[in-house]
């Protein structure tokens, strides 16, 4: 049998998570989706009026197919922790079911077990502020909705994970070195997935036979990054100075994610995965 992923983060065809499960799909994998609730209604729309057609091209000619979208807010764990302005929000109160225990619950009823985990979201709403201009608010958002919601979404898939499954999450170098505009708790969030890599791989590891990895990527033009506001500047800088001066294509990160749920990668858990033409590797720009 084919295996399972459950991809959270996508909602059009420029991210990284679409990347992901066009490689996963080309791999033989079935797909499910994870939508944000308030970009759930734009995303489905698209997808049916075949606005995506073109990129849901695989290399052997067939169309991506996506088994089911679930809609997912990842910074709620149960209905419990659901403010009322939320649960009245007219963009939410179309959909339902859309905490990570619950979505866990339905992809359970539904299909049984899944093989492949990827987070592939993030969000801080003060992430083109300083840390320093960074309120308490701020800095918890981008922890909560950025790494807190991958130890959620671990938590409540793990139990439904075949043993040799894979998780998957996205980085970025902000997390140890300083990247001047990823503000707002952003390098501080992504500081804090890398770390939880190492501790989850080990407790599911251990528990389940389940790998867990992160892709440190380099730069795309996702709408998530346009949102931050330099991420030209970044690509050019990479171009100019990464040992391999090409623009990364979002099918590398994608790829490196096929291999890395893959028997191929049997060995390899709690690793950080540079996806970045070389750039971490640099001491100085040239
Ligand atoms: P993207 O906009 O395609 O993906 C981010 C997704 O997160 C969006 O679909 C958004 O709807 C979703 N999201 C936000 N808040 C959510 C929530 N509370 N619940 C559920 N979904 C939510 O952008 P992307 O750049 O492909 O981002 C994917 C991952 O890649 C992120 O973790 C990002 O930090 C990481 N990354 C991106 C870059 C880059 O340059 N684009 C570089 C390194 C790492």
């Amino acid at each position: 049998r084919g295996k399972r992923a459950f991809i959270a983060g996508i909602a059009d065809d420029n991210g990284y998570g679409w990347a992901i499960a066009k490689s996963l799909a080309a791999a033989g994998a079935e797909i499910l989706v994870g939508t944000w609730v308030p970009a759930l209604n734009i995303f489905e729309t698209s997808l049916r009026r075949g606005k995506f057609d073109e990129s849901r091209v695989l290399p052997d000619g067939s169309l991506m197919e996506i088994t089911k979208v679930y809609p997912l807010d990842a910074v709620f764990d149960s209905l419990e922790d659901v403010p009322e302005d939320i649960k009245t929000n007219k963009r939410y109160a179309g959909s339902s079911k859309w905490t990570v225990s619950e979505v866990a619950e339905s992809v359970k009823e539904d299909f049984g077990s899944i093989d492949i985990l990827v987070h592939s979201l993030a969000n801080g709403p003060e992430v083109t502020k300083h840390l320093l201009e960074t309120s308490r608010k701020g800095y918890l958002a981008a922890i909560s909705a950025s790494s807190y919601s991958y130890v959620s979404l671990l938590k409540h898939f793990l139990p439904i994970m075949n043993p040799g499954g894979s998780s998957i999450s996205l980085t970025y170098i902000a997390s140890e070195r300083i990247i001047p505009g990823y503000g707002g708790g952003m390098s501080s969030a992504k500081a804090a997935l890398e770390s939880d890599t190492r501790v989850l791989a080990f407790e599911a590891g251990r528990k389940q036979k389940v790998r867990v990895n992160t892709i440190s990527a380099g730069p795309l033009r996702s709408r998530a990054a346009k949102a931050i506001g330099f991420i030209d500047m970044m690509i050019d800088y990479s171009i100019a100075n990464a040992p391999l001066q090409k623009e990364l294509s979002a099918d590398e990160v994608g790829n490196t994610a096929a291999f890395l749920a893959s028997p191929l990668a049997s060995a390899i858990t709690g690793a950080v995965i540079y996806v970045d033409n070389g750039l971490n590797a640099m001491g100085v720009g040239v």
